[in-house]
């Protein structure tokens, strides 16, 4: 209805002024769930949001965006940066040694295959070690998988001596004349002292120039415990988040950068060898924060939103003397920005609502209806008897009863607008905000 799409134009225009603390404490709630929600840490949150709302207290807001929309995007930027922050590629050492270390589960053998499949894509002659020598099956895996990507192999399936396994490793992909040896190590379900002095000492041995971690995305809470582990043991130099083609919003990937500082290299993506992506921080932070695509939104604002036109309204808002030709002005400025239906979309909460059918063409015709009226007529909405009324419907193509439909809504916003004005009118605008 017409009530509607002012709704959304007032949407547009809620954000006058600067960003403080009481209009961010709303958007800030929402975002902290939405962390909370990913899995990220709840220090980690408490932390991270402290900080972006010491960066935005003051901002001036943008016209064309509310604060919360204005907020998600600082958020965004800030997630974007932290998780992107220390990202290089791999290490250029050849040979290159990578150790792959991580609980059991979390996607070690998979990934080492994965891994080693993209360094032969980039020229190399990969080897991969099995050093999980407490599961055989574990071992059969892996040779499946390398045999699979044609990739060079060693095991020894009659030794309990993981260094020594290191050693003599190292010594057959030399022979191989392979330049990139990727060592699958095992895991447990929990951090488990022993395993992780069994790898320590592997380290120790093989000297690897990348020691990855490979984490579950849907690792909870206790990421930042399992981070810190193999992090004070083994100095990792990577993260691999795997699992992320699941629900898994990742949100222990930013647990474990902020408390570890530990950068993301890879993501997993699925079962099969080809499921492997390098890491794209952006992609992760609209994931983590679940916030639909506020933040194209909010760009597209920046971009098409007249900051002085929205201003003048607002302006006219706030005096409520808002007429038919605003009206008109408002929707074109919304049509810029593109259809109804993605703009909706690409709100929190709401990209799954369909606007009932036909809305970007109601809004044509609403168009249409407004541009058939005189200037005079747009300014003064009153004049419109019946006789102009009927010569508006015949020039825009429409029957009478829209004309009349769309009188009548407009007067009873207007209203509204009389009724936000004066002394209750700032707490009735927040709570529209809201
Ligand atoms: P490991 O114990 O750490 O060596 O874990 P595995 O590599 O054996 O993987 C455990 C399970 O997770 C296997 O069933 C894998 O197929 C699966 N898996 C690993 N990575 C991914 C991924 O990125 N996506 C999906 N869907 N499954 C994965
Ligand atoms: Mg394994």
């Amino acid at each position: 209805s017409l009530t509607e799409k002012l709704g959304n134009a007032l949407r547009n225009l809620r954000g006058v002024g600067k960003l403080t603390e009481e209009n961010m404490a709303e958007a800030l709630k929402e975002v902290r769930t939405a962390l909370l929600s990913a899995d990220v840490h709840f220090k980690v949150v408490r932390e991270f949001v402290d900080r972006v709302q010491e960066k935005c207290v003051g901002q001036e807001v943008l016209k064309g965006v509310s604060p919360g929309q204005q907020i998600v995007k600082i958020i965004n930027d800030e997630l974007v940066r932290l998780l992107g922050e220390g990202t290089t590629d791999l290490s250029g050492a050849r040979p290159l040694k990578i150790l792959m270390v991580g609980l059991h589960g979390s996607g070690k053998t998979t990934s080492t295959a994965k891994l080693g499949k993209l360094l032969k894509k980039r020229g190399y002659r990969p080897f991969v070690a099995a050093c999980d020598i407490y599961r055989p099956a574990a071992i059969d895996q892996l040779e499946i998988l390398a045999k699979q990507e044609e990739l060079g192999f060693y095991a020894d399936r009659a030794s309990k001596d993981v260094p020594a396994i290191g050693t003599a490793a190292l010594a057959a992909a030399k022979e191989a004349t392979a330049d990139a040896i990727l060592f699958d190590t095992a895991g447990r379900l929990q951090i488990d002292h022993d395993l992780i002095e069994e790898v320590k000492k592997l380290r120790e041995r093989i000297q690897p120039d990348e020691v990855f971690l490979v984490a579950d995305g849907a690792l909870g809470q206790e990421a930042v415990n399992v981070a810190k582990a193999f992090n004070d043991a083994l100095q990792l130099t990577g993260l691999i988040l795997t699992k992320m083609d699941g629900d898994a919003r990742g949100g222990a990937a930013l647990s474990i950068k902020t408390i570890t500082g530990v950068p993301i290299k890879f993501v997993g993506t699925g079962e099969k060898t080809a499921d492997f992506d390098t890491f794209y921080p952006d992609r992760l932070a609209s994931r983590i924060l679940g916030m639909g695509d506020v933040v194209s939104l909010v760009e597209r604002a920046q971009e098409n939103i007249d900051q002085k036109e929205a201003e003048k309204m607002a302006e006219k808002l706030r005096k409520a003397d808002f007429n038919l030709e605003d009206f008109l002005a408002q929707m074109q400025q919304i049509k810029k920005m593109g259809s109804m239906q993605s703009i909706i979309g690409m709100m929190p909460g709401m990209s799954g609502m369909q606007l009932p059918e036909g809305a970007d063409k109601q809004m044509a015709r609403t168009e249409a209806i407004i541009k058939s009226m005189t200037i005079q007529e747009r300014r003064k909405p009153e004049l419109l008897n019946g006789s102009r009324r009927k010569r508006i419907a015949d020039g825009s193509g429409v029957k009478i009863v829209e004309v009349n439909q769309l009188m009548k809504q407009f007067t009873q916003m207007q209203q509204m607008m009389k009724m936000f004005k004066g002394s209750g009118a700032k707490k009735m605008m927040r709570q529209m905000e809201a």
